[in-house]
């Protein structure tokens, strides 16, 4: 029918049934969730005010593989950082220069959540300690919006210094979500991968506050409106056995510790007490390390460990971790077991 035009705000409710549809198989990290374009440039080739509504809604979730492409942005569509974009995923591939790294978010001032898909093979704090002065310096910066969630994935050692690289801009934040392939260990001070002995747990929910690592809780202490952390790692399977495992019986408060670790000391006399009082923001009269006790961030109700486990397969590579740097994260401990003087009174 020549010249026939559906109303605007019956399109307006089509497109938004296409984009908001559940994402498909595409949810690996790097990987773009939003359907395909295809699906509504017929809209957009319509007409005029199809085209601009069309483009609006489908720029409420913006997908970049480069911090660069931000600049082009205001050239191609003036009013996309001001007022389209709700949502923001970074994909953070390797590049050679730090300064690459810098993601510099002026302009966007609806933006709502975020989410970081960290790819580098350095940590964040590795690249930017050439350009910044001091550790934990940020990636984001002239951020505008107060963001309520932030969602990291793809980071291989969440070191405290990489989560405070990639959290500081975000000072609003109420949830809190990481993927990594390893756990920051309290007790070694390192990333390490996670084995369980025995299947692996369900997912353990900490409430009151408490949850997170000595190291990470530190980090977080200063955003005022975080309720929320969600944190999900691998299983790699046959861990060592301890009186910490499993670690939903009893009083573990497992909040990261590597199996080698617990295997070593949590049979130490009175150990495992003062590490758990220490968990919980106790120090004991006798306690030696008592000025590094668990501090609360002060809105923080839940935090929720959450767990896959990972199938010792052939070329079996699931998201972006490789077979070769799991068979060979011991050299990688070795290799950087010096090198994080984070905290170096909980050596034991
Ligand atoms: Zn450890």
């Amino acid at each position: 029918m020549p010249g026939f035009h559906v109303p605007l705000e019956i399109a307006n409710e089509i497109i938004l049934h296409i984009l908001d549809a559940p994402p498909t198989l595409r949810e690996g990290t790097a990987e773009n969730p939003k359907p395909d374009w295809k699906l509504i440039e017929a809209f957009t080739l319509t007409c005029w005010g199809y085209r601009l509504r069309a483009l609006e809604l489908w720029f409420r979730s913006l997908y970049l593989q480069s911090a660069d492409d931000l600049h082009a942005i205001p050239n191609i569509f003036p009013t996309l950082k001001g007022s389209w974009t709700r949502h923001l995923h970074c994909v953070q591939y390797n590049v050679g220069k730090a300064a690459d790294l810098i993601w510099d978010l002026a302009g966007f001032s609806s933006l709502t959540s975020i989410r970081i898909d960290w790819l580098h093979e350095n940590t964040p704090e590795e690249k930017l300690s050439k350009i910044y002065p001091h550790e934990g310096a940020p990636c984001f910066i002239n951020v505008q919006s107060p963001i309520k969630e932030l969602d990291i994935r793809g980071l291989r050692y969440p070191t405290p210094m990489a989560i405070q690289s990639l959290t500081t801009s975000f000072r609003h934040i109420a949830t809190l979500k990481i993927e990594s392939l390893r756990s920051w260990c309290g007790l070694c001070n390192t990333c390490a991968l996670i084995r369980f002995p025995g299947s692996t747990p369900k997912d353990q929910l900490y409430e009151g506050g408490l949850g997170l690592s000595i190291h990470y809780a530190r980090i977080l202490f200063s955003f005022q409106h975080l309720e929320e952390v969600i944190i999900t790692l691998p299983d790699l399977g046959s861990g060592l056995p301890s009186p910490g495992f499993p670690i939903d019986s009893g009083d573990n408060l497992w909040t990261g510790e590597c199996d080698r670790c617990m295997d070593q000391v949590y049979h130490v006399a009175g150990f495992k007490q003062q590490w758990m009082s220490r968990k919980r923001g106790i120090g004991t009269e006798n306690d030696k390390y008592k000025r590094s006790v668990y501090t609360r961030p002060p809105s923080l109700k839940r935090v929720l460990w959450k767990f896959w486990l990972y199938e010792h397969k052939p070329g079996y590579t699931p998201r972006t971790y490789t077979q070769d740097e799991i068979t060979f994260d011991d050299a990688w401990i070795g290799e950087h077991e010096d090198s994080d003087s984070f905290d170096s009174d909980t050596q034991n």
